[in-house]
């Protein structure tokens, strides 16, 4: 199996060293995991993420270790950007020397409001979750339009805190899915919502049969903040993901796509026509 989001401590809000992202990796059977950390350039989120001009040192630290491991585990290195409008451009202007694996775009900000972070509770909270939902999902459009990314990450973001949209943004949900669809984008079902108020995966398996049923790529990512965390949950979310009628995740190499397997064994196979993987 593969991981492909997990972060290092040069985001200054996750821990261990990367060696010990790709022992743990190593550990857990994984074939292969991708260094996905933040970069934004967001007034509110700055101190977040590794700072623009340790990009190259980031890019060369993992491409290094994916030579000291390439006997053992395929090490992948990409970004997790910040969709904010104001930068979009510097951002794009940052990325363009270094030859990626894999761009994955979020969303953590609406104009000054961090809808991820425990630390904006109350100024989140004084908000209708259907106008975060409402604004978000402009954004969200907007990024898929503006902004060169590979993965959608953690789809249905807003819900981290437990509060849901109304049943209407279900509609409003499906418009961007479509357009995910059109341009060949991946979603990741990414597994960290386990650890968050809210108790599920993001997306949820509603959105998740959506995106099976529009041909949406699917990748897999537990959003590691400490090196423990690799591959959280994914016996639980390989079993959900073929239950959806997923056959593949996908992985990248210099930005393209490519499939790999969630059935590996005949016994796997026997466990599906049995009725279930689990
Ligand atoms: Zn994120
Ligand atoms: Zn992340």
């Amino acid at each position: 199996m593969i991981d492909y989001h997990v972060h290092t401590s040069l985001c200054n809000h996750a821990n261990g060293t990367m060696d010990q992202y790709i022992q743990n990796a190593i550990a857990a059977g994984l074939k292969e995991i991708c260094f996905l950390d933040h970069l934004t350039l967001h007034e509110g989120g700055k101190h977040l993420s590794m700072t623009p001009d340790y990009v190259p040192f980031y890019y060369q630290s993992v491409r290094q270790l994916a030579h000291t491991y390439k006997n053992h585990i395929r090490v992948k290195v990409g970004l997790e950007v910040d969709y904010d409008p104001k930068n979009a451009h510097a951002v794009k202007k940052i990325i363009a020397p270094f030859d990626f694996d894999v761009i994955g775009g979020s969303v953590h900000f609406i104009d000054t409001l961090n809808i991820v972070s425990s630390k904006d509770i109350q100024a989140r909270e004084n908000e209708s979750i259907d106008v975060i939902c409402r604004d978000y999902l402009m954004l969200l459009d907007e990024m898929i339009e503006n902004m060169d990314v590979d993965i959608i990450c953690h789809l249905d973001i807003i819900k981290k805190f437990g509060r849901r949209p109304s049943a209407e943004f279900e509609k409003k949900f499906d418009a961007i899915l479509s357009k995910i669809s059109h341009n060949d984008l991946a979603v990741e079902l990414n597994t960290s919502g386990y650890n968050h108020k809210i108790n599920e995966f993001y997306p949820n398996t509603s959105l998740l049969k959506k995106c099976h049923e529009k041909n949406i790529r699917m990748t897999i990512a537990s959003d590691a903040h400490q090196p423990h965390q690799v591959a959280r949950y994914f016996d639980k979310a390989i079993d959900l993901l073929i239950k959806t009628g997923y056959r593949h995740v996908s992985a990248f190499t210099h930005r393209k796509p490519y499939d790999i397997p969630l059935l590996i064994s005949n016994h796997d196979i026997l466990k599906i026509q049995n009725g279930g993987a689990s």
